[in-house]
């Protein structure tokens, strides 16, 4: 399961964010997820919860951000929010669409005590 890889990614995140700056907990933890990410988030937050024991962030709060997609509209000459990868231009309805953003997902920042 994909969401299992991304969670052990996490947890490898945090355990050298502990270590490096000498905190001993996690209480809660934001991720930004891009639209076009692929990520099902009930997988992610079960996979979290799971992957996450015994490390510093076991019982912490995922709180998960929904970021927009982007893409470039060639006709507008502009960067565009759009819902489906393969959308066309919300404004001019052009198909010369480049998808600029939206794929990727990172810890925005995280709670420690
Ligand atoms: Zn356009």
């Amino acid at each position: 399961m994909h969401e299992m890889a991304l969670a052990e990614g996490i947890r490898g995140i945090v355990e050298d964010q502990a270590r490096a700056q000498s905190f001993d907990r996690v209480t809660r933890l934001r991720l930004e997820i891009g639209a076009f990410a692929g990520v099902e988030k009930p997988a992610l937050t079960f996979a979290f919860d799971v992957v996450m024991r015994g490390s510093p962030a076991e019982g912490a709060d995922l709180v998960i951000i929904d970021l927009p997609g982007r893409a470039f509209c060639a006709d507008c000459i502009e960067e565009k929010e759009i819902a489906g990868r393969l959308d066309p231009c919300p404004d001019c309805g052009s198909g010369r669409m480049m998808p600029s953003g939206g794929d990727d997902m990172r810890i925005k920042d995280m709670e420690v005590v």
